[in-house]
């Protein structure tokens, strides 16, 4: 039996150990997927950026092109994007070319300093006004938050900015492969581009798209959320990534555009009768039985019923 010297030594050691550990730590390993010939998919855990998930929470992706590889949303933070790194290498030697940022929630796109770290010729490509926002110093904001909210786990963690503008309608060719943008307005957040690799077949969504989780739209609208994932629905890819949850076929998308859906036209309809939104509530949620067990459901659904009431009126 263990002395309550000893037992107190293992303790401190074990405390100040997890204390000391942050400094050049990476975030904890999850499966790297393949999810098509040149595509691999890391898909974060649900939830909000916390101590436990260290900050990270979205699907980092990438491609192996001819000439070296395309990063799509590096993650959450200078440790998310080292982990993303370390797992590359497990299944390429090639160096990063390119870097598509999908819009300006920080969760994605702080990832990009360990790349710029690693290979500093990459280019990053954002949305034009993702880069007018962050040039402005919007990027600020999103590093102390990550850092607040996992206890100083980010911390080292800087705004690394894109520089080269990804338009809707523009086409880049790289590495023999061609990555096709789609930047729908005022969608997830009016900085939103979706990223189609053609011959994968492969689109990463941004959070146009959510799998088994909700956010708050707070950034954008409900009809343009809407019309967005119409659009890319159209397209019929084989994959869809979306910026949350697993991977899949074109039903992720529909599956996610009838919650916005259902969400908007119910509220629209009960506004219409002159209910408030507390009123609205309960039927609300009984017609998204289907995405009740979602991760975030119940925190987020009163506020996205309150958001939707406002894009209503504002809309008179
Ligand atoms: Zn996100």
């Amino acid at each position: 039996m263990k002395s309550l010297a000893q037992f107190c030594f293992a303790f401190c050691v074990a405390a100040l150990s997890s204390f000391a550990a942050h400094a050049g730590e990476l975030v904890r390993d999850y499966p790297l997927a393949k999810i098509a010939p040149h595509t691999y998919v890391i898909h974060g855990p649900l939830g909000y950026p916390s101590v436990e998930n260290q900050g990270f929470m979205n699907n980092p992706g990438f491609v192996v092109t001819h000439d070296g590889v395309v990063v799509i949303d590096p993650g959450s933070s200078l440790q998310a994007g080292r982990m993303l790194l370390k797992q590359m290498r497990t299944v390429t030697n090639k160096p990063v070319t390119h870097v598509f940022d999908t819009h300006i929630h920080g969760d994605h796109w702080l990832g990009n300093q360990a790349i710029m770290e690693a290979y500093p010729k990459a280019k990053l490509m954002g949305h034009p006004d993702m880069i007018k926002k962050l040039s402005d110093g919007e990027g600020a904001q999103w590093v102390a938050t990550m850092e607040k909210s996992t206890a100083g786990f980010t911390k080292g963690t800087r705004a690394v900015v894109p520089d080269v503008p990804a338009a809707d309608n523009a086409e880049f060719k790289i590495g023999g492969m061609t990555f096709r943008i789609y930047a729908p307005a005022d969608a997830h957040s009016h900085t939103d581009i979706m990223i189609l690799a053609v011959e994968d077949s492969v689109v990463f969504t941004g959070d146009n798209v959510l799998n088994q989780t909700i956010g708050r739209l707070v950034d954008g609208t409900f009809k343009g959320n809407i019309a967005a994932c119409d659009k890319i629905a159209t397209i019929n890819a084989k994959h869809y990534v979306p910026g949350h949850g697993p991977s899949g076929d074109v039903t992720v998308v529909t599956n996610y555009r009838q919650y916005l859906a259902t969400l908007f036209n119910t509220v629209k309809q009960q506004y219409d009768l002159g209910q408030s939104d507390f009123e609205m509530k309960a039927l609300v949620v009984a017609n998204l039985k289907p995405y009740q067990n979602w991760s975030r459901f119940e925190l987020e659904v009163g506020p996205n019923i309150g958001l939707a009431v406002m894009e209503i009126e504002a809309a008179m």
